[in-house]
């Protein structure tokens, strides 16, 4: 049996998502911050210095990702529309919004739209 979010909860998982919220921005100002750093790269070392670069700008855009992820969590749960599947309006199972606050989809829908983006080419529609 599922049971629905309740306010606590929510409210619980509120503040959960603005910790990390808080958390991700410092992150994101910090990495922001060496990518504008002055580089000073030696001839040796102008390999590591691309790869780092390269490696925080990849780190970069996940946490911008996640970031959004965030905010529009804390959007939803401003509307009252938290813990509500986006694909399939059914309640998200509240052990999954433990593990991650921030899912939009239930783990059914979830795991339908991994599979079908694992997809590359359209499948032949078979009609029997
Ligand atoms: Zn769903």
């Amino acid at each position: 049996m599922s049971t629905s979010a309740t306010t606590e909860f929510v409210e619980n998982e509120r503040q959960k998502l603005l910790a990390e919220q808080g958390q991700v921005n410092e992150e994101l100002t910090h990495l922001r911050e060496l990518m504008q750093a002055e580089v000073d790269v030696e001839p040796d070392e102008g390999d590591s210095e691309i790869f780092e670069r390269e490696k925080n700008a990849a780190l970069i855009a996940v946490l911008e990702r996640r970031l959004q992820d965030i905010e529009s969590a804390l959007k939803s749960i401003d509307k009252g529309e938290y813990g509500i599947c986006t694909r399939c309006g059914n309640p998200i199972e509240v052990e999954r919004l433990e593990v991650k606050p921030d899912a939009t989809m239930c783990l059914r829908c979830q795991q339908e739209v991994e599979r079908l983006s694992r997809r590359n080419r359209p499948q032949r529609q078979i009609d029997w």
